[in-house]
């Protein structure tokens, strides 16, 4: 019997994409894998109408078409208050995804040590695994989700040559405030170490909190690989669209990476990106207040039939406290993921259960989102509502 890497044998398909295909499989209301249900600004669907058209049909150059990247220079630049050049500092990858498994193999060797907070995104665990790095856990402790810096400093002291930061964090929806990363950046830089930030959240930040990119801060563009993507700010999930960003001698690393793992981007699609890169600054506003609608109704729907939840910073994801169901006897001896299970079943809404973020072991916690149209946010709680009553009927 042949055999198969002994790296696919330790880790298991994502949780998130499989709670979508049983949401689908049974009809639920899908709110596990963040992705929204409208349509792209309409920009984005002329360009790619004209792209299907006028081409480009052919590869374009690997590390991003070079209107692309322009276009994204500029985009980035003012995020990082800098200018940023795109013929060195920038690659164009297949989404944030690649970007992040990208940046991780460009910094590390087998054996090097990652700093990674916890909860995480489940692809963290596995772009560590296969690049062979190994993961240090930072907890992110619930409800506020503080962490302790001097854990941060042990991990620098025990060798890590990374911290991975997640923000707006998915999924617990923490906003990292400046003073923390000044924090994080002052031990990132005493220790001479590199940040891998996903920021694919950037703009789904709700007053009063504010993003601030961690490349930013002085000193850090040195020493900061940014990933990001264009599907959450663009709706265009199924692009695959997404970059790394970073100082000219480390992007250089990442390109050869990439370049290997992917070979670009698609060009057609990176043409009609370009359009998107130049709306105006009234889109992302007009974006934050979409999602701070979203948010607000869906967070006070949760609270009105009852349900425990926290209130995120940024992302569009919500932690639901299910322990409650968990105490009753129908439930007794339920892991999160069965109990998400029984939820797309018997109340037709999907969520991903909150184990597959957590390195501790945490169970009482599933992960909802609200990037759904009015429509279906109404239809959800509804669902829900049912749910809670089972609260009052056994309580
Ligand atoms: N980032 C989104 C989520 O956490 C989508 C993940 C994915 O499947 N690529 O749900």
């Amino acid at each position: 019997m042949p055999t198969l890497s002994e790296r696919v044998g330790t880790f298991t398909d994502s949780v998130i994409r499989r709670m979508t295909r049983i949401s689908n499989a049974c009809g639920a209301i899908n709110l596990s894998q963040g992705f929204p249900d409208f349509d792209p600004p309409k920009v984005l669907l002329d360009a790619l109408e004209q792209a299907a058209h006028n081409g480009p049909h052919q590869y374009s150059i690997t590390f991003g078409a070079q209107n692309f990247r322009e276009a994204l220079a500029k985009k980035v630049s003012k995020t990082l208050g800098r200018m940023v050049d795109p013929e060195t500092e920038l690659c164009v990858t297949c989404g944030s995804t690649e970007a992040m498994m990208t940046a991780m193999m460009t910094i590390c060797n087998p054996g090097d040590k990652v700093m990674v907070f916890s909860p995480f995104y489940e692809n963290y665990g596995a772009d560590a695994i296969l690049s062979g790095a190994e993961p240090i856990y930072i907890p992110l402790v619930p409800p506020t989700y503080a962490f302790d810096l001097q854990k941060i400093e042990d991990g620098f002291r025990q060798g890590a040559k990374a911290i991975v930061i997640c923000n707006p964090s998915n999924p617990c929806g923490k906003v990292f405030t400046r003073e923390e990363l000044y924090a994080i950046s002052a031990l990132v830089l005493k220790y001479d170490a590199f940040v891998i930030t996903d920021e694919v959240y950037e703009h789904m930040v709700y007053a009063p909190y504010v993003h601030t990119a961690v490349a930013s801060l002085p000193g850090m563009f040195e020493h900061t690989l940014t990933c990001n993507s264009l599907s959450k700010t663009y709706s265009i999930t199924g692009w695959r669209l997404g970059y790394v960003c970073g100082p000219a001698w480390v992007i250089d690393g990442a390109r050869k990476v990439h370049d290997f793992l992917t070979v670009g981007a698609a060009a057609p699609l990176q043409e009609a990106a370009v359009a998107g890169l130049e709306l105006p600054e009234s889109y992302y506003e007009d974006l934050r207040s979409l999602y701070t609608q979203k948010r607000d109704f869906f967070c006070a729907g949760l609270d009105r039939i009852g349900l425990r939840h926290n209130v995120p910073q940024g992302t569009y994801f919500v932690m639901l406290d299910i322990q409650a169901f968990l105490d009753l006897p129908q439930f007794q001896g339920y892991t999160d993921l069965q109990f998400c299970e029984w939820m797309i079943r018997n109340i037709g809404v999907a969520a991903v259960p909150g184990s597959s973020f957590f390195r501790e072991n945490v169970n009482h916690l599933i992960r909802l989102h609200f990037a759904r149209q009015q429509s279906t946010l109404e239809e959800a709680l509804k669902r829900l509502e049912k749910m809670a009553a089972l609260l009052q009927e056994n309580g």
